[in-house]
């Protein structure tokens, strides 16, 4: 998987690249990343890459020709991302998607955003990482890369991207480690229990479980008429039923 990113500050991406998973992954050749400054592009002699909108209002806006020369020069095919508050919303679907193609390459907008032409003639994508305006693009570059590269096959552990948070629109099951008891608290008897069927089940129910109560949008849209998923959300209700009449004795 290589990215080539496009910003006006590479200097930005140092830590989250040269650290942990992403540094490893480098490393080990699975990941190459590029950071190219776009105004380097530049050929005039103060290498301006910003200036003012037509129309007038505050703020500037990034230059088209600088940035269509810096992605030309280096540009092999796949797709050319600009992160922007305007663009879609990036989630695991999307992250899963992008980590398919063999190379992405990023552009990173700053103060008012880049010249429209960019967005109709060059850029293939356009990406929101939520609904709220940063700075600049690169916090947001940063996040797409994490989130693109741990899906790409050997940068993590084998299958551990397989039962996480939204990879199948459920939320994770709560996760305990050792100690099995800390100030009291112990972790629930099935984690102990060896019986691997047992806590894959358990595991389904407390996904389901939480899915339901944090995120009713995700909820809405999990398939769970299987037999075994039936038989989960009765017990689920079940349960709640007992805590219920259990709450209303205790008042
Ligand atoms: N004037 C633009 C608007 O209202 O849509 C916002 C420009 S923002 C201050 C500067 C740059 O930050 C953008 O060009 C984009 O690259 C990046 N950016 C800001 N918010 C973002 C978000 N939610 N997702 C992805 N990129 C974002």
């Amino acid at each position: 998987m290589h990215f080539d990113i496009f910003t006006l500050f590479p200097a930005m991406f140092q830590g989250p690249f040269t650290e942990s998973i992403l540094k490893r992954a480098q490393e080990r050749d699975l990941l190459s990343i590029a950071l190219h400054n776009i105004r380097d592009a530049t050929t005039d002699k103060h290498h301006v890459v910003d200036d003012y909108p037509y129309g007038g209002g505050a703020g500037m806006v990034m230059k088209p020709d600088p940035i269509f020369s810096a992605i030309e020069a280096v540009h092999q095919g796949g797709p050319i991302i600009y992160l922007t508050p305007q663009g879609k919303l990036f989630n695991q679907q999307m992250a899963r998607e992008f980590a398919q193609e063999p190379r992405l390459t990023l552009l990173c907008g700053h103060y008012e955003g880049i010249d429209e032409r960019v967005c109709q003639h060059l850029v293939t994508h356009e990406v929101s990482i939520g609904d709220y305006v940063l700075t600049g693009g690169e916090l947001a570059a940063m996040i797409l890369v994490d989130a693109v590269s741990r899906l790409t096959p050997g940068v993590l552990t084998e299958g551990s991207a397989d039962d996480e948070s939204h990879s199948h629109n459920l939320l994770e099951y709560p996760q305990y480690t050792r100690p099995p008891e800390f100030r009291g608290w112990r972790i629930p008897d099935i984690l102990l229990s060896g019986h691997h069927e047992n806590i894959a089940r358990w595991r389904r129910k407390e996904s389901i479980r939480r899915t339901r109560d944090r995120r009713p949008d995700l909820y809405a849209r999990l398939d769970l008429s299987s037999k075994a998923d039936r038989k989960l959300l009765k017990e689920l209700a079940d349960e709640e039923r007992a805590l219920k009449s259990e709450d209303a004795e205790d008042a």
